[in-house]
């Protein structure tokens, strides 16, 4: 979406439902939530609970409960938890949501894969043995396999060339098969034209669990205070760029907390992504500094990323093709959180920019005041002292 159109976005669909090109609604109601999660607490599985959001959301939303709830029972918890979660869900939007997944449910009983061994995860033959050592085992090691080119991207070695061919292949296979059919499908989200929503021929299990397993550990370490702990919901598409296909990207920000993004091929030139700061809400349209400025040029299985909050774009696309994979990566407990704050300076480049300007000016407030003291005439106080002596 464009810079400053991702307000109107928010207008259109629910957070974590449907194919989640847009977000949250406004809350009106008295049932609060606490600001800091309570980390001591051990949530309750809610994996047996058919209800219309994931299990996965409740677990992560019941740290944020009321302490007085935290020990009540599973039930009281989930019907708690649902009825905020209910407001993000009018009567529209339930039946927006109802449509979609009969939509997705048409195309994957319609459409046969072509390579089945996509659909679920395969870690060994999807990544490349350097990034699933570092995910495997701690923290410490990311670092040795993602490079830091500026501040909040992050570049790492991801996918192995076979992977890329046969996702590129998956797509193309799918493409022919809505040429054939008619079948109408939806463009990835407001600005690609071209690629496809991966999650609605069927990959939405596989995109999770890399979610899960394989961005939550880094986006955890790297994102926490954007929501990269608590991520629990994705929308996963390729987009395509080149001759016939989208040229460029406008500068805009992602409706997502955390994104990933992977060239997965084929041979092109130029389509360089260029980044610009990371802002909030407020200060999206807000000057790039010159310490902000960073132009990346992809090449085939290398991962970028970013926060979805990282101003970016994409150049020109001169010659070839160029498909990359794309993975919004959203947590629901942050977007809630959001709309009780106000400073953003943890995150956002301007926000902290004028919390530093404050600072100087109330700092050089200070010193001109103890320098006008300096200049007074000795104190009363002393002078009369020191006649009455
Ligand atoms: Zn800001």
């Amino acid at each position: 979406m464009p810079v400053d159109g991702s307000v109107d976005r928010r207008r259109d669909a629910p957070a974590n439902l449907g194919n989640g090109n847009g977000v949250v609604l406004p809350i009106h109601s008295a049932r609060r939530l606490r600001l800091n999660p309570n980390t001591e607490h051990k949530p309750d599985s809610y994996d047996d609970v058919q209800l219309e959001f994931s299990p996965l959301l409740f677990s992560s939303l019941e740290r944020y409960l009321p302490p007085t709830m935290l020990n009540m029972s599973r039930d009281a918890k989930v019907q708690y938890m649902r009825e905020i979660l209910m407001k993000y869900s009018p009567e529209g939007e339930r039946n927006r949501v109802h449509r979609h997944r009969e939509y997705k449910q048409k195309i994957i009983s319609n459409y046969q894969p072509l390579h089945r061994e996509l659909y679920s995860m395969h870690a060994t033959n999807f990544f490349v043995p350097s990034f699933l050592r570092a995910i495997n085992d701690n923290s410490e090691s990311f670092r040795s396999v993602v490079s830091e080119p500026a501040p909040g991207i992050f570049i790492f070695e991801m996918l192995q060339p076979r992977f890329c061919e046969l996702l590129l292949s998956e797509v193309e296979n799918f493409e022919k098969w809505v040429c054939q059919t008619k079948f109408r499908i939806m463009q990835p989200n407001t600005m690609n034209k071209y690629g496809a929503v991966l999650d609605d021929f069927g990959l939405e299990t596989m995109l999770d669990k890399l979610m899960n397993d394989f961005i939550c550990p880094l986006s955890k370490v790297f994102f926490s205070e954007v929501g990269g702990s608590t991520l629990d919901s994705h929308h996963g598409f390729v987009v395509e760029y080149g001759i016939n296909r989208d040229i460029d990207l406008g500068f805009h920000v992602d409706d997502a907390e955390v994104t990933l993004n992977v060239c997965l091929g084929k041979q092109f030139s130029g389509g360089e992504l260029f980044f610009r700061g990371v802002r909030c809400d407020r200060h999206v349209n807000s000057e790039t500094q010159p310490e902000e400025i960073l132009d990346y040029c992809h090449v085939p299985g290398r991962a970028v990323l970013h926060r979805g909050r990282h101003r970016h774009g994409a150049r020109a696309t001169t010659g070839g093709n160029r498909i990359n994979l794309i993975l919004w990566c959203r947590s629901s407990v942050f977007r809630e959180l959001k709309k009780y704050q106000k400073d953003f300076s943890s995150w956002c480049g301007e926000c902290q920019r004028k919390k530093k300007e404050r600072l100087e000016l109330s700092v050089s407030a200070t010193k001109l005041e103890l320098l006008k003291r300096d200049e007074e005439p000795l104190p009363k106080l002393f002078l009369s002292n020191f006649l009455e002596i």
